[in-house]
């Protein structure tokens, strides 16, 4: 992320009436990066690309596109592309007419349009299906179509609302590799917001997580695989979510022991402080059934369900442990197991802050 920054976001903030939706937000996005904005309903995530296109007005902060202040710039000045869920596309018009809206409004020569269109649908698959109309279109086709329009504009940035909810499983995650692709191909700088976890690690260069108006943390996938900064961003990112059990830290501050009967102290591999209370993270595909290590937990198995290539086992009651064991398994409900993580992959957090220890 050492590129010139594109998009230059400095204490954004956002007011509905008396509600806070954007709160200081500060973010840079570097030229060529693919960045998703990422968190749960309601954090402010689409109020914030909304603000960016100039389809909000912002209560204060400052905002830069390819270097130019944008505050107060009406959205079709602003040069940036937005994407929907909803395609947004034009029922009465072919593909064809689709595409080139925008340069007929410019007033671009009829030749040079249709040149670029044919460009445009060679990009995106289109070519075959120039001269039909939206409805004669699949799902997948039409979010082509939505992309198309947006890349004849040759925008200083693509601006994604959620634009795969309304595709099927399996369309999705084709379409997830197409647009990253496409975004490659034509070195943009996109912001992706969407609610789903998967999507924005798979796609992103860099992840955002927002929750109630503020950044709680930004970086790579891995790192925030890795190293959540706090309680939320580790039960968010990652899937099934991390499980979480109260636990002590040992005398030395060598070892934690979680607070369930039958549980075991594990080694920490770091020192921590003596004997404070914690809340241990254990990620569902750390934990190995009757792996080599001591037992961190000992509990009854609920419910073993198997995808065929996964098996997910729900132990104890309360808090229920998810565990996701690769293969298969002689594991059955009723049966009381044991299970073992690696020191390096336990999480600790403080239960007051929920910050990350
Ligand atoms: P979702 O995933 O549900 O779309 P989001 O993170 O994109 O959620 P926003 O749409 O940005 O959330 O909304 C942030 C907050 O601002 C929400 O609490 C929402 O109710 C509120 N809000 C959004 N638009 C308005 C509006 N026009 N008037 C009042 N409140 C609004």
């Amino acid at each position: 992320m050492s590129a010139e920054p594109q998009i230059e976001l400095v204490g954004i903030n956002k007011h509905y009436g008396s509600f806070h939706a954007l709160k200081n937000v500060d973010l840079t996005i570097p030229k060529g990066a693919f960045v998703a904005l990422v968190g749960p309903s309601g954090c402010g995530k689409s109020t914030l690309l909304r603000s960016l296109a100039g389809l909000e007005t912002i209560s204060g902060g400052t905002m830069k596109i390819a270097g130019e202040q944008m505050n107060g710039v009406p959205p079709r000045k602003r040069d940036v592309a937005m994407v929907f869920q909803s395609y947004a596309l034009y029922p009465h018009m072919t593909v064809e007419q689709n595409l080139t809206y925008s340069l007929r409004l410019k007033r671009v020569p009829k030749a040079e349009a249709a040149r670029a269109a044919r460009e445009v649908a060679e990009t995106t698959g289109l070519t075959p299906l120039l001269a039909r109309y939206p409805r004669e279109l699949s799902g997948g086709q039409r979010q082509r179509v939505a992309m198309g329009r947006a890349i004849i504009r040759n925008p200083k940035a693509f601006l994604f609302d959620e634009p795969l909810s309304n595709l099927d499983a399996a369309l999705r995650v084709h379409m997830r590799k197409e647009i990253r692709a496409l975004h490659d191909r034509l070195g943009a700088t996109s912001v992706y917001v969407t609610h789903d976890q998967i999507e924005a690690m798979t796609m992103a260069d860099h992840v955002v997580v927002m929750r109630d108006g503020v950044i709680e943390q930004q970086g790579s996938p891995l790192e925030l695989y890795d190293t959540p900064a706090s309680k939320f961003v580790a039960g968010f990112i990652g899937s099934p979510a991390m499980n979480f059990v109260p636990g002590k830290v040992s005398a030395d501050g060598q070892s934690v022991q979680p607070d369930l009967p039958g549980a075991g102290s594990v080694a920490l591999g770091r020192s921590v402080g003596a004997g404070r209370s914690v809340l241990i993270g254990l990620r569902p595909e750390h934990l190995q059934v009757g792996g080599n290590g001591p037992a961190v937990l000992r509990l009854p198995v609920s419910a073993v369900e198997s995808t065929g290539s996964m098996t997910y086992l729900t132990l104890g009651d309360d808090p229920e442990i998810m565990v996701v064991d690769t293969g298969r398994t002689s594991v059955k409900a009723g049966d009381t197991i044991s299970v073992s993580i690696e020191p390096g992959n336990v999480h600790l957090f403080d239960p007051a802050t929920e910050k990350a220890i």
